[in-house]
């Protein structure tokens, strides 16, 4: 277990330091800011959504802590070229992950291989005042869906 906890600093360290999708995208793109007052933490969600339901680009700004930065990049990548529906379903599934969830049923049934990366989050759910910088991009990219 150590192992895979040290695995998983890694790679949330590496989305810090080297982020994906990283900048901004012009209008019409949508644009939603984020803001984690617990922590400071601030993102902007960039989506290029086309009129089949799909994200054909997605990038993000902002500044905070390694985790909530770290969680935009790793959100960037999941989303990128899926459909809209799938964006959801990864939202779901990654707060399930995190222990947000009402529903015990679900809480089984989360597929965490689907996630890729943001595995590697799944640690933060021991620490519940860093959930809000783990949930921060998800929580304006839902915006930003329903926005569109
Ligand atoms: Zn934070």
């Amino acid at each position: 277990m150590a192992q895979l906890e040290d695995l998983y600093r890694e790679i949330v360290l590496d989305h810090y330091k080297s982020p994906r999708n990283k900048g901004e995208l012009e209008p019409p793109a949508v644009r939603k800011e984020g803001f984690n007052p617990l922590c400071g933490d601030e993102v902007v969600i960039y989506l290029d959504v086309d009129n089949d339901g799909i994200i054909r680009d997605v990038k993000f700004s902002g500044q905070g802590c390694s985790i909530s930065l770290s969680a935009a990049s790793m959100m960037s990548v999941a989303v990128k070229g899926k459909t809209v529906d799938e964006a959801r379903e990864i939202t779901r599934n990654y707060k399930t992950m995190l222990g947000i969830t009402d529903d015990d049923a679900e809480r089984e049934e989360v597929d965490v291989d689907r996630l890729g990366d943001l595995q590697a989050l799944q640690g933060v759910m021991k620490f519940p005042t860093r959930i809000k910088c783990a949930t921060l991009s998800f929580n304006t990219l839902e915006q930003g869906l329903d926005a569109d």
